[in-house]
C-alpha cells in the first residue's frame, strides 16, 4: 500500500481534530478531481512501520477526534487489504476514536466488506462536477452521502451522519476528494 501524506490537525475531512491517511491509488478518475496525483497506485511512499508508527502517535493525542481515510481512494483494490486491517487494529486499541473514510464507492457496493464493521462515518460515491458546491459539509459534491455506518448497518439503509449544511459555517476549503 502506497501513500501521498499524513496530515494531523486536520479540521477539514471530518468532526474535531483529525489525522488524515491520504493514500495512493484511485480507478474512478473523476472529471474536475482536485487530486489526480494521486489516483496513480504505483505513485507516493511505500506505508511502511515508519509511516504507521506516525500515524498511531498522533492518534495518542488526547485531543485528536480519530482517523480519516482518504486519497485517492482507501477501498481500492491495492489499498483495501491493508486499511482494513488498519481500521480493525486503531478501532480495538482507540475505541473512544471514530474513523471516517472518503471513497468513490457508494455505500450499496460496499456496505458488505470486512471494513464497515470499523468505521464510524463513510463518505460514498464519486465526485460529480455538475452537482459541485462549496457549501455542502464534509463532501464535495451533492450527490455523495456522509453515512453513520453503523446505524446504517443497523437499520439495513442508509442512515446520514448529518445534515448537507451547517448554519454560520463555510466549508469552501473543504479538501474532500474521494
Ligand atoms: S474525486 Fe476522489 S474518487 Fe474521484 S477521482 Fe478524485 S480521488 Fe478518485
Amino acid at each position: 500500500m502506497r501513500y501521498h501524506n499524513i496530515t494531523k490537525d486536520d479540521m477539514l475531512n471530518g468532526d474535531g481534530l483529525r489525522v488524515v491517511l491520504w493514500l495512493a491509488g484511485c480507478e474512478h478518475h473523476c472529471p474536475g478531481c482536485h487530486n489526480p496525483v494521486t489516483w496513480n497506485a504505483e505513485g507516493g511512499l511505500f506505508f511502511d512501520e515508519e509511516a504507521k508508527a506516525e500515524l498511531l502517535e498522533i492518534l495518542e493525542r488526547d485531543y485528536i477526534s480519530g482517523i480519516t481515510f482518504s486519497g485517492g481512494d482507501p477501498l481500492h483494490p491495492a489499498n483495501i487489504r491493508e486499511v482494513t486491517a488498519l481500521a480493525a487494529e486503531i478501532k480495538a486499541k482507540y475505541p473512544g476514536k471514530t474513523i471516517w473514510l472518503y471513497t468513490g464507492e457508494v455505500w450499496e457496493n460496499i456496505c458488505k466488506e470486512e471494513i464497515v464493521q470499523y468505521l464510524d462515518v463513510l463518505v460514498d460515491g464519486p465526485f460529480a462536477e455538475e452537482k459541485k458546491n462549496v457549501k455542502l459539509l464534509w463532501k464535495g459534491s451533492s450527490n455523495q452521502r456522509v453515512v453513520d455506518v453503523q446505524a446504517s448497518l443497523k437499520e439495513n439503509r442508509v442512515i446520514l451522519h448529518c445534515e448537507d449544511y451547517e448554519e454560520g459555517e463555510n466549508h469552501a476549503q473543504n479538501s474532500e476528494i474521494s
